[in-house]
C-alpha cells in the first residue's frame, strides 16, 4: 500500500479520495475547506496542514482542483509542490484544466524529475462515488502504467489520450458537447411540458428513442424524474454551472488557437453565461432547464 497525498475535497475529490483509502492506501489530505477534510478524516485520513506537508513522504500526489490558476498556484514558484515533492514521486492532477496549462505544470515536473500525468476525469460526482469514473490520460505511456493501479481505484475505463495536455484537450471536446446536449434536452423537455406532457412519459420516450442521451439516462434536468439526480435535489452537490462555463471557456480558447469552428459550443458557452449571470453559478449545470421553464 502506498502513502498517498490527496489535494481538493470537493464534490469530486472527496469520494475520490475515499475510494483510495477503502483500497487500504494511507491518504494524507488537505483542502482550504476544513469541513471537506473532516469527512475523509472521520474515515480515517490523516489530515494536514497545507499542501505541502500533505506530501511530505508522499509516493504518490492527487490533486482536484477547480480551474487552471489553482493548479498552477499550487504546483509552481516558489511555495510549489515541485519544490516539495521527492524525486520521481508520481502526480495524477485530476482536475479540467487549459491544455497549455497542463503542459506547463508537466514540464515544470519534468524539469524537477517528478512524473506526471493530467488525468481529467467524466462520470459525475455518481461515478466518483461508485468508483466509476472514466479517466482521460495525457502523458508519458510508462506514467500511465505506474498511475494505473491507483486509477483503476477510482475509475473503470482508463484512456491514453497522448502526450501531456492531450488528456485535457479530450476532457474539452467531451464537455463541450455535455453542455450543448444538456441544453438541448432541456429546451426537449421544456418544450413537451408546454405542449401538455408529462416530463416523466416524454424522459421515458426520449431515453428510448433517437434522441437519448446521458441526460436522459443517468442525469435528467427536470426535478423528480431520476430521483438521484441533481435537479430531484434542489440542483444541490453535482457539477456546478460555473465550472461547467469554464469548460466551455476552455473549448472556446482551444478552437480561437487552431480556428476551429465550434458554433454550438459557443451557443451553449452564451447560455450558461446568462444562467451564471442570474445568480446560479454554484447550482447543478443541469438547472440550465430553468432558462427553457420559463
Ligand atoms: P469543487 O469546487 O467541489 O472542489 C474543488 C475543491 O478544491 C474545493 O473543496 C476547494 O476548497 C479546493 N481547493 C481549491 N484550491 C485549493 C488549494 N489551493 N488547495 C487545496 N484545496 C483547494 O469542484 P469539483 O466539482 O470537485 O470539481 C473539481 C474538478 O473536477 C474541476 O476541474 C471540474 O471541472 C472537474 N470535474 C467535475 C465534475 C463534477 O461532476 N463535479 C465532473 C468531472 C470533472
Amino acid at each position: 500500500m502506498s502513502r498517498i497525498a490527496f489535494i481538493g475535497l470537493g464534490h469530486m475529490g472527496g469520494p475520490m479520495a475515499l475510494n483510495l483509502l477503502k483500497a487500504g492506501h494511507d491518504l494524507a489530505v488537505f483542502d482550504l475547506v476544513p469541513a471537506a477534510i473532516k469527512t475523509l478524516v472521520d474515515a480515517g485520513a490523516t489530515e494536514a496542514d497545507s499542501a505541502q506537508t500533505a506530501v511530505e513522504n508522499a509516493e504518490v500526489v492527487v490533486s482536484m482542483l477547480p480551474a487552471s490558476k489553482h493548479v498552477e498556484g499550487l504546483y509552481l514558484g516558489e511555495t510549489g509542490l515541485l519544490k516539495y515533492v521527492s524525486n520521481n514521486t508520481l502526480v495524477l492532477e485530476c482536475s479540467t484544466i487549459a491544455p497549455e496549462s497542463a503542459r506547463k505544470v508537466a514540464q515544470a515536473a519534468h524539469e524537477c524529475n517528478v512524473r506526471m500525468i493530467d488525468a481529467p476525469v467524466s462520470g459525475g460526482t455518481g461515478g466518483a462515488v461508485a468508483g466509476t469514473l472514466t479517466f482521460i490520460v495525457g502523458g508519458d505511456a510508462d506514467d500511465l502504467e505506474a498511475a494505473r493501479p491507483y486509477l483503476e481505484k477510482m475509475g473503470k475505463n482508463i484512456f491514453h489520450a497522448g502526450a501531456a495536455g492531450a488528456g485535457q484537450v479530450a476532457k474539452i471536446c467531451n464537455n463541450m458537447l455535455l453542455g450543448i446536449l444538456m441544453a438541448g434536452t432541456s429546451e426537449a423537455l421544456a418544450l413537451g411540458v408546454k405542449n401538455g406532457l408529462d416530463p416523466k412519459v416524454l424522459s421515458d420516450i426520449i431515453a428510448k428513442s433517437s434522441g437519448r442521451n446521458w441526460a436522459t439516462e443517468l442525469y435528467n434536468p427536470w426535478p423528480g424524474v431520476m430521483e438521484h439526480a441533481p435537479a430531484s435535489k434542489g440542483y444541490a452537490g453535482g457539477f456546478g454551472v460555473d465550472l461547467m462555463l469554464k469548460d466551455l471557456g476552455l473549448a472556446a480558447e482551444a478552437a480561437l488557437t487552431t480556428r476551429a469552428s465550434v458554433p454550438l459550443g459557443e451557443l451553449a458557452r452564451n447560455l450558461y453565461s446568462m444562467h451564471s449571470a442570474q445568480g446560479n453559478g454554484a447550482q447543478d449545470f443541469s438547472s440550465i432547464l430553468n432558462l427553457f421553464k420559463k
